[in-house]
């Protein structure tokens, strides 16, 4: 529990309680006393919410069923939460004994026989978010082979290319398309042995099995997948005896043609810390990597993440999300989820001053820090003059009209002040500067190719 954060911790424990509350009159006092009554808060870090069950079964059930709900109540709360995590704790156990209702030992018995051939297997393979499926990802340019790669691997009844390893930047739908991988062949094979994991925990058992020194047991357990997923690769590196331990399991799955997919945040060439020959050998299957996101795909995805929340917002506040927030879709889903708990609150549309308001952070840190030089040199390249004519004298219409309108960018983009401005544009007045940025303001309310000329060169520079 964060003791130096206690202040803040009773705030969240008191939402919590109405969270709570909430859900109770939604769904009733049975179902509540069976799935929400046992969840535990554990702890708050950096907006995210932690909160424990006492076994996995219980954890699955919760996400498919109730997530969402705790999720959008405790917005409501809390505009500041950003995520909600269900973990599994250990000491929960006893007081799932004395605690659990029939409905939940039922089911879980009824399960048991169910699992009981693939244990080994389920205990060690992490937990798939039922979210993460094939349908739910969005597919455009950056995403595409990626996407069409993950979807061979799971409809093949051979191993169509062996390893797959899938790269990319944090956010941009790795580990979706993993987990959608492990729900397809669950689906159509339910029989095959499906492992997902990260990089790290199977650096912990793999820790573990060396301490027990039964890591033959370790090696088995792995050889007898039919795929093994492992997510993050990149945390494997460094860690000498975990990555020779890695590349044995590795090459003996890959001799039994069992399908192995990896993910990593770089391209296996760039990977660091990385043996050479592990390098390449992860290189020999297909890599696919996934690019950051164009405004189209932004905009797709928030599109389609919108149609699935109870609240409506607006089109072009979807567009000026697409447009500012260009980082990756974690970031895009969480600006959605608070403007559609923030909507629901107040009980009215939107419009974008709320939005700048409402996301102030979000919308911060992923304005990229646009300088005057590189609106120079857009603009001129835009405009076909010369880099130095930003600065000369010349004041023919061809030369002076790009150099107001990157006078304007650099007021608009940058935090310069306009003496500032003035004299990067070759040591002139700041009245100068004011009269380019009324002139461009001017004719961007009466030209509308002008207007479509300096949103490109906007965009372009942001992007
Ligand atoms: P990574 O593993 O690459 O860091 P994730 O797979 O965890 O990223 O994706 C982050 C979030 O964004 C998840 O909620 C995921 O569902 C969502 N997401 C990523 N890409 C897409 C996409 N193309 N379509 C829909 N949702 C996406
Ligand atoms: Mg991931």
């Amino acid at each position: 529990m964060v003791e130096d954060n206690s202040k803040d911790f009773t705030e969240i424990q008191a939402q919590w309680v109405t969270v709570r509350g909430r859900i109770r009159q939604k769904i009733g006092d049975a179902q509540f006393k069976s799935w929400i009554k046992i969840i535990s808060l554990k702890e708050c870090v950096d907006g995210k919410i932690i909160l424990s069950v006492p076994s996995a079964f219980i954890r699955t059930r919760i996400i498919e069923q109730y997530l969402d709900i705790i999720k959008s109540y405790w917005l409501v709360q809390n505009l500041k939460v950003n995520d909600i995590e269900i973990v599994i704790t250990e000491d929960n156990k006893a007081k799932i004994s004395e605690n659990s209702s029939s409905e939940i030992k039922k089911a879980e018995t009824k399960n048991k026989d169910h699992y009981k051939q693939d244990d080994i297997f389920n205990s060690i393979s992490s937990d798939l978010d039922t979210r993460f499926t094939f349908s739910n990802f969005i597919v455009g340019k950056p995403n595409e082979l990626a996407f069409a790669a993950a979807r061979r691997v799971a409809e093949s009844k051979d191993v169509p290319f062996n390893p797959l390893f899938l790269y990319g930047g944090v956010g941009l739908g790795k580990t979706h398309l993993m987990h959608a991988i492990a729900h397809e062949i669950k689906k159509r094979k339910p029989l095959r042995r499906v492992i997902y994991m990260s990089a790290e925990k199977f650096m912990y058992y793999f820790i573990k099995a060396l301490r027990f020194k039964n890591t033959v047991a370790f090696k088995e357990q792995f050889r007898n997948v039919d795929v093994l997923m492992i997510d993050d690769v990149q945390f494997i590196s460094g860690k000498d005896s975990t990555q020779e331990e890695f590349f044995h399991t590795f090459n003996a799955l890959i001799d039994q043609n069992k399908q192995l997919i990896i993910s990593a945040d770089k391209s296996p060439q760039d990977l660091e810390g990385i043996e050479e020959r592990m390098r390449s050998r992860l290189g020999w299957g297909l890599v696919a990597d996934i690019h950051p996101l164009t405004y189209e795909l932004r905009l797709g995805i928030l599109q389609a993440k919108e149609e699935k929340l109870t609240a409506s917002i607006p089109p072009n506040i979807l567009e000026f999300l697409a447009h500012k927030i260009t980082s990756n879709v974690r970031e895009l889903e969480g600006a959605l989820n608070r403007l559609s708990a923030f909507s629901s609150l107040v009980g009215r549309e939107i419009n974008i001053d709320m939005v700048q308001d409402l996301l102030k952070d979000l919308l911060k840190s992923s304005q990229r820090k646009v300088n005057i030089e590189e609106i120079q040199k857009k603009v001129s390249q835009h405009f076909n003059v010369k880099m130095s004519d930003m600065s000369s004298s010349r004041r023919s219409r061809t030369i002076a009209r790009p150099r107001q309108i990157a006078m304007y960018l650099s007021k608009n983009l940058t935090s310069r002040s306009l003496p500032e401005i003035g004299r990067r544009f070759g040591n002139r007045d700041h009245t100068t500067v004011i009269h380019a940025v009324k002139k461009v303001e001017e004719l961007r309310n009466k030209d509308d190719s002008f207007d479509e000329d300096v949103q490109l060169l906007i965009r372009m520079l942001e992007s």
